[in-house]
């Protein structure tokens, strides 16, 4: 099996190499990563200019740094190796919970994958001002791989895991806790400058992803392509439907 390696903190962060560590008694490994962090930078992809693809073992790992986002990784990374059968992104040096996804190069690593036919996983921890303990994550990593890798499981996964798991919990996509914030701070000239921030607001709706990580569970939810409203596109049809039924009568 081809196992595709990325992330979204560069192909320098700690994250990816512990990630092919434990990637690696399933399968090939190769690296494909960002050159620099392209933390949330959701799914941008890069149309305007060309990509440069530069080989830079990973330790005893084949990897390559691209001068591009996560999705541009994946696309190179599939098209140049051949016969990938799935993507890892990550682990992500911070979480990827509720709205984040949305904002998630970590994320957007695994979308590519499925956008592509193939399976995604994405990975995040918890992080403070340590380097995460990767030795303890390990035989979670190495669970929740066997489990997201059997045929039945779902193509599009996020997964997080807290720094001392003692559980796995399927879960859903908290999507109402989040806050955006923009906070003003002066430059050392008494300019005015912007930090944009988003943290969680209230507390964590049981059967979450967030409530799951508080509660020191790895969180894995399912992810869909589809961003269709269906309980919207409903009404809608039935009411498109009630109206032209009275125009007719
Ligand atoms: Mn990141």
């Amino acid at each position: 099996m081809r196992i595709l390696i990325s992330n979204d903190d560069g192909i320098y962060s700690p994250g990816v190499a512990a990630l092919a560590e434990v990637a690696r008694q399933f399968g090939e490994v190769r690296i494909v990563a960002p050159d620099v962090e392209q933390s949330s930078m959701g799914h941008a992809i890069t149309a305007n200019r060309p990509l440069g693809y530069c080989r830079t073992p990973v330790g005893d790992f084949e990897a390559f740094r691209v001068n591009g986002t996560p999705a541009d990784c994946v696309a190179l990374g599939v098209d140049h190796w051949g016969g990938v059968d799935l993507v890892l992104s990550g682990i992500n040096l911070g979480t990827n919970l509720g709205t984040a996804i949305w904002h998630s190069g970590t994320v957007a690593a695994a979308k590519q994958a499925t956008i592509l036919g193939l399976r995604g996983i994405a990975l995040s921890t918890a992080v403070n001002d340590q380097v995460p303990e990767f030795g303890r994550l390990r035989p979670h990593i190495e669970e929740v791989l066997r489990l997201l890798m059997q045929e039945a499981s779902p193509r599009l996964v996020n997964v997080n895991l807290p720094g001392n798991p003692h559980g796995i919990q399927w879960t859903r996509q908290s999507v109402r806790q989040y806050d955006a914030k923009i906070l003003a701070i002066k430059d050392p000239m008494g300019r005015d400058l912007y930090w944009f921030t988003v943290g969680p607001v209230g507390q964590a709706e049981p059967g979450t992803d967030r409530w799951a990580f508080e509660h020191g569970l790895v969180s894995i939810t399912p992810l869909s392509l589809d961003l269709t409203d269906y309980a919207a596109l409903h009404g809608l049809a039935e009411s498109s439907k009630a109206r032209s039924s009275r125009e007719y009568s």
